[in-house]
């Protein structure tokens, strides 16, 4: 048994920086919110390498006196709070003191500050823990600090910085997060010394244009709620909701946060008009007296509690209620379907009145996924395939009496509501879920020639561009192998351009741009490792549901007997890949003694 030692203090603080600082963005993120506290006008960002080889966060605010500056180092050293009760309020984003320190022990930093008293400005080094003399520097008012080699004396963290455009897009994101944050003051970013951002002090609504796109401020309403505490910011219309998360931002005091029980909220109030696999977009602000909500709870600030959570979750839920009810007053659902058309795709079938009010009609969901006009006659060459037996176009659905010729799920009779198919067995009737069991079918093909190494690849003749994130981008360049193993070819043609050129081919009729993005997500939630073992599934399942025939597609008669024919020689066809059955049968016995017709 070995003896009990305390750690060495450079030790304790490259283990906090594995927390704390985990990749670059991370601790630009730290360095940020220092600027931030320091009260500036202006903050600049350069990187290097993604931040890897460089991370430089100029500012100027108040400064750290001559003085201070070896303690802005040293750990548990801050000038943002003194006592618990200190704590309890704090208003400030740091408040530990341990950013510094965490940060020096595994890389070189150069801090130079001047406070507004000082003639001249003065400069500190720090190396893996060790600190250089306090010297003379020259730079204006304010604060510039120097990271550089992150991770160069702790190689195994080093193994986790991805490539320079995944690490990049990280510090990306974090440099957005603080943009948002403060509208009020200006910001610049470069990396590799090109220019990437440029903001002006600016109203906080010209901030989320600028942030996050004109197209997204046009897409959304503004929410400015108040009760004590106040709620303010945009939220995206339904029409604009994203298969990932990445466009969700919530700020509490300014600081950005992720907590369950606010997502919890604001999908509530999305339910009635989001599909449940869609992510809704949305800046939103809550300001919130500091003693009603608890920032020390995680190592990055990133999780808070609050006090009251019930009476938040509620005041969230009915601010926004109130805001997306708003739209609805303006436009039905259906309206907003044929508005999302104007991309020039079309719905294949007319939208149909929807005549049963229990089926939700998840319009987002709709609109982010057109089928295309030509897409009929490939889906009905899809269903058909040589050997298959299927009753003639017109069949005139068989009599019970030819046993021996009817197949177990039996001969369509009619569709049902635009989402059931009605048929007929030897036993009586059989009800189909179209949707479920075509997403099954189609689930089950994929997964067969994935398995077998058959999943033949269908090349787009005209390659479909869409708009993405850097992270999407880095995720393509970075998953190439895996990518081309489930069939695609999704190529970079810029920092936030892709392009599909190629899909599976039993996915060539589904949106390529749409099926691309909802994979690519499901590779960098989950990564590249993954997405082909344990949650090979669900990548299976991203992908069905995309080629499988929509709600409110007209069948011809021939179609539904494809589909019910192709059901038989599927295995677990009875069940979608949630699980939900996709027919049952109702018998002849069964409506007998519905209509008590004793035979
Ligand atoms: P914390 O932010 O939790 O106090 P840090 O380790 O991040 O801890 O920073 C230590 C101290 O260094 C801060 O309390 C602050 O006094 C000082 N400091 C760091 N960066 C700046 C800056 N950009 N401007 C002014 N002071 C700074
Ligand atoms: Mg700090």
């Amino acid at each position: 048994m070995a003896a009990i030692r305390v750690l060495p203090d450079l030790l304790i603080d490259q283990i906090a920086a594995g927390e704390v600082v985990d990749r670059p963005a991370a601790a630009l993120k730290e360095l940020l919110e220092n600027s931030l506290d320091a009260q500036p006008s202006q903050i600049t960002v350069d990187l290097q390498n993604g931040g890897i080889a460089l991370i430089r966060v100029t500012d100027d605010g108040h400064g750290i006196a001559r003085d201070d500056l070896p303690f802005a180092f040293a750990r548990h050293a801050t000038s943002k709070i003194h006592s618990l009760d200190d704590l309890e309020r704090v208003a400030t984003l740091g408040f530990r003191g341990e950013a510094l320190a965490s940060i020096a022990a595994v890389a070189h930093v150069a801090l130079a500050s001047r406070t507004p008293q000082d003639k001249h400005a003065w400069s500190i080094n720090a190396s893996g823990g060790a600190l250089t003399e306090v010297k003379p520097a020259a730079l204006a008012a304010g604060t510039r600090i120097d990271v550089r080699d992150l991770y160069f004396n702790t190689p195994a963290r080093r193994k986790f910085v991805r490539s320079e455009a995944t690490e990049f897009a990280h510090s990306e994101n974090a440099f957005r997060r603080v943009a948002l944050a403060r509208p009020d003051i200006g910001f610049t970013l470069t990396h590799n010394g090109r220019a990437q951002g440029l903001l002006k002090p600016q109203s906080l609504a010209a901030r989320i244009g600028a942030v996050l796109g004109d197209e997204f401020a046009a897409a959304a309403i503004a929410v400015d709620e108040s009760a004590g505490l106040r709620l303010t910011g945009l939220a995206g219309l339904p029409a604009y909701s994203r298969s990932a998360r990445d466009a969700q931002f919530f700020f509490v005091n300014g600081r950005f946060v992720r907590d369950k029980l606010v997502s919890h909220a604001i999908r509530q109030a999305y339910r009635d008009v989001l599909h449940h696999e869609r992510h809704p977009a949305f800046a939103l602000f809550l300001e919130i007296d500091p003693a009603r909500v608890d920032v020390n709870v995680h190592p990055a600030k990133i999780e808070v509690r609050f006090r009251d959570a019930h009476a938040l979750h509620q005041f969230i839920f009915h601010a926004l209620n109130k805001a997306l009810s708003r739209t609805a007053a303006g436009a039905s659902p259906a309206m907003a379907d044929a508005a999302a058309f104007t991309d020039g795709t079309l719905p294949a079938a007319p939208f149909m009145p929807q005549p049963d009010t229990t089926v939700r009609r998840p319009y987002g969901h709709q609109a982010q996924m057109p089928l295309h006009a030509g897409a009929q006659p490939a889906f009905y060459e899809t269903l058909f395939r040589p050997g298959v037996p299927v009753a003639p176009p017109d069949a005139v659905p068989q009599t019970a009496d030819d046993t021996h010729e009817m197949p177990p799920l039996g001969f369509a009779l009619a569709q049902l509501s635009g989402i059931y198919i009605l048929a007929q067995n030897n036993r009586g009737l059989v009800v189909v879920d179209m949707h479920a069991a075509h997403e099954r079918i189609v689930y089950e093909r994929i997964k067969t020639a994935l398995d077998q190494h058959t999943l033949a690849t269908q090349s787009l003749l005209i390659p479909v561009s869409f708009a993405a994130d850097r992270l999407d981008v880095a995720a393509a360049a970075e998953n190439q192998p895996v990518l081309h193993e489930i069939g695609f070819d999704i190529a970079a043609l810029s920092p936030t351009t892709l392009a599909v050129r190629a899909v599976p081919a039993v996915l060539a009729d589904a949106d390529a741009a749409q099926l691309a993005r909802d994979v690519l997500r499901d590779v960098r939630e989950y990564g590249a490792g993954r997405v082909l073992t344990e949650r090979r599934n669900e990548l299976l399942s991203t992908m069905a549901c995309h080629a499988a025939v929509r709600a409110n597609r007209k069948l011809g008669i021939a179609e539904m007997n494809a589909l019910l024919r192709e059901m038989e020689i599927t295995e677990r066809s009875g069940q979608c890949n949630h699980g939900r059955p996709t027919w049952f049968e109702v018998s002849v016995a069964d409506l007998d003694k519905m209509f008590m017709r004793g035979r």
